[in-house]
C-alpha cells in the first residue's frame, strides 16, 4: 500500500484517520501530535528565556513510552535553550528487570546528551519490590505498593531536580483505559483528580501549590504507534513486562478497548474527547474537596492523612 502522502510505501494503517503512512510521513506524524499537544497544553512558560530556562523532568523508565517521549522532546527541544530535560529512572529493585530497562535509559541518554538521575526504593525507603511481594504485609497487589512509592519518589524528586513540569509517557491507550476504569467504577472523584493532575492544560505553578505540575505529552499517540516509533528509529527501549505487574482490571479493560477499536476506529479518541470535557466540569465541583490537604507527620510530604500512604506502607512492611 503507498503512502497517503507520498508515492512511498507504507509502514503503518491508522484505521481511525484513514492514513496510510511511510516511515518518514509516520515519525512527522507522531512527532507533530506531541509538538501539538505540547503547544494546546500550554507546556512551556512565556517566562522561560535562555538565561532561565524551564527544567522539565520526564520519568524515564527505559519502556518504548519514555524512551519515545524523551527522543522527542529532545528533538523538538534540543536548538532551544529555554527547555533543559533531565530523565529521572524510579529502580523498584525488580530482579532482571529494571536493571535491563536501566541500561536502555543509561545508553538513550547518553546517546541525547540528557541529564539523567537514577534513585532506587532501596536508597529511600530500604526495600525492594521483590521482598515487598514476597512479605506482603498488606495482603494487596505489587503494583498498589509499587505505585505509592513511585508517586513519592518522582514528586520528591522533581522538587529537588528543581522541575517546572513533571512529564511521564503515558499514550493514549494508557489514558483511555484509566478514563474507562474510572467510569465503571463510577470514580467521580478520580476523574476529577485525574484531569486536574495531567489533562486539564496547563496553568503555571503558582506560590503555594503543593505539587509540580504534571504532563503527559505523548497522550495522543496510539501504543502501537509509540512501538513502532521505538522500532523504527531503533530507540534503546526495553520492552519487558514486569513480573510483578499485576492489574488484572487493567488487562480486561485492554482486551476490550482492542475489540472496540477494532470494530468503531476512533473510540480511543472519543472516549478521551468525552472524558476531557466531563473532567473539566467535575474538577470544578470537586475544586473545594481538596482544600483539607495537610502534611505528613513523620516525613512531612503533602496528605490528607496524618500519616501519608507511603509511610504506612513502610510501617507495615518494616514490621513483618
Ligand atoms: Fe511496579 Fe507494578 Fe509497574 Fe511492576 S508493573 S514496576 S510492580 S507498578
Amino acid at each position: 500500500m503507498e503512502c497517503t502522502k507520498c508515492d512511498r510505501e507504507a509502514v503503518m494503517h491508522a484505521a481511525y484517520s484513514g492514513a496510510h503512512l511511510c516511515e518518514t510521513h509516520f515519525r512527522e506524524s507522531v512527532e507533530r501530535r506531541v509538538r501539538k499537544r505540547v503547544r494546546e497544553d500550554s507546556l512551556l512558560s512565556g517566562d522561560a528565556t535562555p538565561e532561565d530556562p524551564e527544567t522539565w523532568v520526564i520519568g524515564l523508565s527505559g519502556g518504548k513510552d519514555s524512551v519515545v517521549l524523551t527522543h522527542v522532546l529532545h528533538e523538538t527541544f534540543e536548538e532551544d535553550p529555554r527547555v533543559e530535560l533531565v530523565g529521572l529512572t524510579i529502580h523498584e529493585g525488580i530482579e532482571g528487570y529494571r536493571d535491563r530497562s536501566l541500561e536502555a535509559c543509561v545508553e538513550l541518554a547518553e546517546g541525547l546528551g540528557v541529564r539523567h538521575e537514577v534513585v532506587s526504593y532501596e536508597d529511600e525507603f530500604g526495600v525492594r519490590m521483590d521482598e515487598v511481594v514476597e512479605d506482603d504485609p498488606e495482603d494487596m497487589a505489587a503494583c498498589a505498593y509499587c505505585g505509592v512509592f513511585r508517586r513519592d519518589l518522582l514528586s520528591t524528586y522533581a522538587e529537588e531536580l528543581g522541575a517546572d513540569k513533571l512529564l511521564t509517557g503515558h499514550n493514549l491507550d494508557d489514558e483511555a483505559q484509566t478514563a474507562l476504569m474510572n467510569f465503571l467504577e463510577g470514580d467521580v472523584a478520580q476523574i476529577a483528580k485525574h484531569f486536574d493532575a495531567s489533562l486539564g492544560g496547563f496553568s503555571e505553578r503558582k506560590e503555594g501549590d503543593e505539587f509540580v505540575p504534571r504532563a503527559k505529552p505523548l497522550r495522543d499517540v496510539p501504543e502501537k504507534e509509540v512501538a513502532l516509533y521505538a522500532h523504527l528509529l531503533d530507540l534503546p527501549a526495553h520492552i519487558t513486562e514486569c513480573p510483578h505487574s499485576s492489574e488484572a482490571y487493567r488487562g480486561e479493560i485492554q482486551r476490550l478497548l482492542y475489540e472496540l477499536e477494532e470494530n468503531h476506529p476512533g473510540t480511543r479518541h472519543s472516549i478521551m474527547a468525552g472524558y476531557e470535557e466531563l473532567g473539566g466540569i467535575v474538577s470544578e465541583e470537586y475544586d473545594d474537596r481538596s482544600a483539607d490537604l495537610g502534611e505528613c507527620e513523620r516525613c512531612g510530604s503533602t496528605t490528607t492523612r496524618e500519616v501519608c500512604r507511603k509511610c504506612s506502607l513502610l510501617e507495615a512492611i518494616e514490621a513483618v
